[in-house]
């Protein structure tokens, strides 16, 4: 198989850096699917307390055995994903009716998520059915997870909701 250019030259800076000790490996899995591709992330930086460490690639693991160092264009644009200035790094929110969407603070994002959720789980909580059977359920919330959740968040999320008495979820816990 031939190697691009590109990737010929990708690899020569890497090798360089690698030698003069400037180039962290981190075994990690793509998020993008059940899948489950191994990926390698290469950072920046020599671990030094002054310094940020920066992402500046990422590639299939070859000695991965699900994918063998291969990856989907997906899986492929991690990269992409990680360094963009268009990644959302802040809540917002879009008020009824509004069309555009705000910036909103941590702490105020979050007391509103527990307002909401209150007044929500308070107004549809069912205690029984029809037929009188307890059943403790609130059917006015669903939580849908995303494909980037790992393992622990999800089971924090099933917990949480569980709690709640929510019926209602998916997640990605299948990674
Ligand atoms: S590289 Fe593609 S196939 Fe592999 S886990 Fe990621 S999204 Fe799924």
């Amino acid at each position: 198989m031939e190697i691009s250019r590109r990737s010929q030259d990708t690899r020569c800076r890497l090798v360089g850096l690698d030698k003069i000790g400037l180039l962290t490996r981190l075994r990690s899995t793509c998020p993008y699917c059940s899948v489950s591709c191994g990926v390698i992330i290469y950072t920046l930086g020599d671990k030094a307390k002054n310094v940020t460490p920066q992402v500046i690639h990422v590639e299939g693991d070859p000695d991965h055995p699900i994918n063998r160092g291969t990856l989907c264009p997906k899986g492929a644009s991690l990269e992409q994903d990680i360094l963009n200035e268009r990644r959302l790094l802040k809540p917002q929110v879009r008020r009824p009716g509004a069309t555009d969407w705000q910036d909103i603070s941590w702490d105020d994002a979050l007391n509103e998520i527990a307002r909401w959720v209150k007044k929500s789980r308070d107004d549809t909580f069912v205690e029984k059915d029809q037929q009188g059977r307890t059943v403790n359920r609130c059917e006015g919330v669903a939580f849908t997870g995303g494909c980037t959740d790992t393992n622990e968040f999800n089971y924090l999320v099933v917990k949480t909701m569980r709690s709640l008495g929510v019926c209602y979820l998916e997640n990605q816990a299948r990674v």
